[in-house]
């Protein structure tokens, strides 16, 4: 099973892939986290990569296809994945088709302004990627990971002002995507309003109708 977790910056992608990865067996895949991690261990990637996520902007096509390409081809990934964050642009969408059938794309809507909330309350874990929201999921202890008792951080580009920007970058030049994949018959819209469970439940009512 290959799927797709579609939406904008902070629409959720990334707890309900964990969560969904959880439930079917199969790795998440985010290319922030990956770009994250290059980034804090100022590999070349990394060094190449540093500014642009802090401005917000996408990082370049063909390094980001190259990273993806590598990393579907590990041995995890051979009963499937769930792609976070990627595709981002059409061109990566179509290099994509190229190594795999993608078979569902759960696209979240949220409305704009939840989504600059979600981002400035964001914290994440740096060392096992899990993410938290400091009024809308908190860890049991504030500042510490549930998972693994590691110091919570805000993203850089979740300050507000980065936030904001990202949506912009999304708006033109990631949403395209959406009738693309709907054109493709593998959108399923899900309403990303509701809270954690209720998205949760949604997706995988989508993939069970899907793999029935
Ligand atoms: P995310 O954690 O998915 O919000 O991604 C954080 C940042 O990583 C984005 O704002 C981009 O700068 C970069 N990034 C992540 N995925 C991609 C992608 N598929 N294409 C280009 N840039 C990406």
């Amino acid at each position: 099973m290959k799927l797709v977790i579609f939406g904008p910056p902070s629409a959720g992608k990334g707890t309900q892939a964990q969560k969904l990865s959880k439930k079917y067996g199969i790795p998440q895949i985010a290319t922030g986290d990956l770009l994250r991690e290059h980034v804090a261990k100022k590999t070349p990637i990394g060094i190449k990569v540093k500014e642009i996520l802090e401005q917000g902007k996408l990082g370049p096509d063909e390094l980001i296809i190259e990273m993806i390409k590598e990393r579907v081809s590990q041995p995890d990934c051979a009963n499937g994945y769930i792609l976070d964050g990627f595709p981002r642009t059409i061109n990566q969408a179509s290099e994509l088709e190229k190594f795999a059938s993608i078979d569902i794309v759960l696209n979240i809507g949220v409305d704009m302004e939840l989504l600059v909330e979600r981002a400035v309350g964001r914290r994440i874990c740096p060392k096992c990627t899990a993410v938290y929201h400091v009024e809308f999921n908190p860890p049991k202890v504030p500042g510490i990971c549930d998972k693994c008792g590691s110091e919570l951080v805000q993203r850089d580009d979740d300050k507000e002002q980065t936030a904001r920007k990202r949506l912009k970058v999304y708006q033109d030049q990631t949403e395209p995507l959406i009738e693309y994949f709907r054109q493709k018959g593998k959108l399923v819209d899900i309403d990303g309003s509701f809270g954690i469970d209720g998205v949760f439940e949604q997706m995988v009512r989508a993939i069970e109708k899907t793999h029935k």
